[in-house]
């Protein structure tokens, strides 16, 4: 594993030159042997940011200027959007559109996210294929295991390295990958330039999140996978949401959702998802009216399947 280096300064060259390191902000080993590892997952290169936001919040300043036209997969995460509104007094065009259809004809920037939290929708990536903008892809919650964004045609692919990728609830992260050199320059100037980028903690937790990836990712699966047939013939469910890979389910109950959500109790009810330990909430919370009132996003963890059913059971007795 790579020694955690927390130096904001490195020593010039001996001829004054820079070496590969020399101000923690443009880029530091941790993060480096980071990104060389994501970026051999995605099969691109990959820059780390200070959290997904950030990362998101890169990729518009790199791709957009006063009357940029970006379509937005309308179910994908609500910040992704809350960030971009931010970006519309700046002239940023934002429309929003159906993923699982073609993307508008006349955006600069299709802005996809694979699968959607909470609604877990999938693009239409023939579509995508077909269309001459620039597209980006959110792949929080598939991680490299069940998508290669930029093989399906994305040029960017981007993460809330917060999620799957670091896995422990415990560092904030984002990341892009892409195979274009050029984005990529202008991706890591933006980095620097507004000052975005990621800790070498949190780029050593993505090392170690990254070296059990795969085997947690198949384990979230089988366990959601098992978890979402239950639910489907639970009398309380009235809808499931799961797109058959990954730890993301959604549920509704009728009604209100707190009196499930709090019942629970091995089962936190907490934000956020991908940690090794499950979670859950009601998203209404945050989203309004954008997501059913009953809708429930479970993060399913590392624990074992029997148990994780016997505590949402019995919350949902509660329902
Ligand atoms: N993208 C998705 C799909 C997310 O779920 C989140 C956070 O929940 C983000 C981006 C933002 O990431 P962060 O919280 O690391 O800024």
């Amino acid at each position: 594993m790579e020694p955690l280096d927390r130096a904001t300064v490195w020593p010039y060259n001996a001829d004054g030159t820079l070496g590969d390191f020399y101000y923690q902000r443009y880029a530091h080993p941790t993060g480096a042997a980071a990104e060389a590892a994501l970026g051999t997952l995605e099969g691109g290169d990959a820059l780390l940011f200070g959290s997904g936001t950030s990362a998101v919040t890169a990729c518009a300043f790199a791709l957009a200027k006063p009357g940029t036209k970006l379509a937005l997969a309308r179910d994908a995460y609500f910040g992704t959007g809350v960030a971009f509104a931010e970006l519309e007094r700046w002239g940023l065009e934002v429309t929003e559109f159906d993923q699982t259809g073609p993307p508008p004809a006349d955006a600069d920037v299709v802005w996809l996210e694979s699968p959607s939290n909470p609604f877990l929708t999938t693009p239409d990536w023939p579509s995508v294929r077909e269309h001459p903008g620039l597209v980006v892809c959110d792949a929080t919650a598939s991680t490299p295991v069940y998508l290669r964004a930029l093989d399906e045609g994305a040029d960017i692919v981007l993460h809330s390295a917060t999620k799957y990728l670091t896995g422990h609830h415990d560092a904030l992260l984002g990341a892009i990958a892409t195979r274009n050199e050029a984005l990529l320059a202008r991706l890591r100037e933006v980095r620097v330039h507004v000052g975005l980028s990621a800790s070498p903690d949190a780029s050593l937790s993505l090392l170690k999140g990254l070296a059990t990836l795969e085997v947690r990712m198949h384990r979230h699966t089988e366990t959601a996978r098992e978890l979402a047939t239950r639910l489907e013939a639970h009398p309380a469910v009235e809808r499931v949401r799961y797109p058959g890979f990954g730890g993301l389910v959604s549920f509704d109950v009728a009604g209100d959702p707190r009196p499930v959500e709090t019942a629970t109790k091995l089962i936190a009810n907490q934000t956020s998802l991908g940690g090794v330990t499950s979670s859950i909430e009601s998203r209404h919370r945050w989203e309004g009216d954008r997501v059913p009132v009953g809708l429930l996003r479970l993060a399913v963890g590392l624990e074992d399947a029997d148990v994780l059913w016997a505590d949402l059971e019995q919350a949902l007795a509660r329902a």
